[in-house]
């Protein structure tokens, strides 16, 4: 049985990579695109949104100024600007 494969160009990193039948045919099922990218950088954008810290526009906790935090504003975590934390700390110091 012969296998028809795509021969694609990746995007990336210009290296020819094969998405074969199987592959194509289950992209075409889930109604999701062809990749254009190579299975090695596509395994490398996975890594680096993994890897990547999400920051979130938030308000101090105590003064309300507006400022960015790695905690969603719905966290359980309290989250201070530099100078109230600064303040916090220095009081319990
Ligand atoms: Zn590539
Ligand atoms: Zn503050």
């Amino acid at each position: 049985m012969i296998e028809k494969s795509q021969k694609l160009e990746c995007k990336k990193c210009k290296k020819e990579f094969l998405v074969i039948e199987q592959e194509s045919a289950l992209y075409k099922k889930k109604s999701l695109p062809v990749p254009s990218n190579c299975p090695e950088c596509r395994r490398e954008t996975r890594n680096n949104l993994r890897n990547k810290k999400q920051l979130f526009e938030r308000t101090c906790d105590k003064c309300h100024t507006s400022l960015t935090s790695t905690y969603p504003a719905d966290s359980e975590f309290q989250v201070y600007c530099e100078k109230c934390y600064f303040d916090y700390m220095g009081g319990v110091l």
